[in-house]
């Protein structure tokens, strides 16, 4: 019997799909530079299926409280601009074994060559919002690591004076 129970138990376990909000990555405002407040406002995003039509599907899209924005999730912002920068590094590397290994050096191949070039930074400067969102997620980091220093350099210091007080008492 309690075997039976177990075996009947395990598929509903696997099937659990954890709701709450604890797991969910927190959004990240570019614009107040934090993870502030937000509210998630419903979107219609036009999608195209298999069969070559159009559909529009909802989506939840976080906005800040404070400012309105549109919020980043820094994961997806990360990935994204991964890959841009590898598509761009591709197209440089392909661009220039073709324009100068396949073909001989002249204007005309060099041209084609900047040209490549500057469609390769084009992609690595496409992800602009994602670009943004992590910059000022490094910036954020960075002040905050700069603030922590100073507090424990603070504290520090007042433990040698205390210590030094302590001494000549
Ligand atoms: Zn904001």
């Amino acid at each position: 019997m309690t075997e039976i129970k177990k075996e009947q138990k395990q598929p509903l376990e696997k099937a659990w799909v954890d709701l709450s909000f604890d797991n969910q990555e927190e959004p990240w405002c570019s614009m107040c530079a934090g993870y502030t407040d937000y509210k998630r406002k419903w979107t219609s995003v036009a999608r195209s299926d298999l069969d070559g039509g159009v559909y529009s599907e909802n989506r939840e899209i976080p906005h800040c409280v404070i400012c309105g924005c549109v919020m980043q999730f820094l994961s997806i912002a990360r990935v994204v601009t991964r890959i841009c920068k590898v598509l761009s590094s591709l197209v440089a590397i392909i661009s220039f074994m073709l324009c100068f290994y396949l073909f001989d050096l002249s204007a005309g191949t060099f041209s084609c060559w900047l040209i490549c070039l500057l469609f390769a930074g084009l992609i690595w400067m496409l992800p602009y919002q994602s670009r943004m969102a992590l910059r000022s997620q490094r910036n954020w980091r960075l002040q905050n690591l700069c603030k922590e220093t100073e507090m424990l350099l603070k504290n520090s210091g007042e433990e040698k004076i205390n210590r030094t007080g302590k001494t000549q008492l």
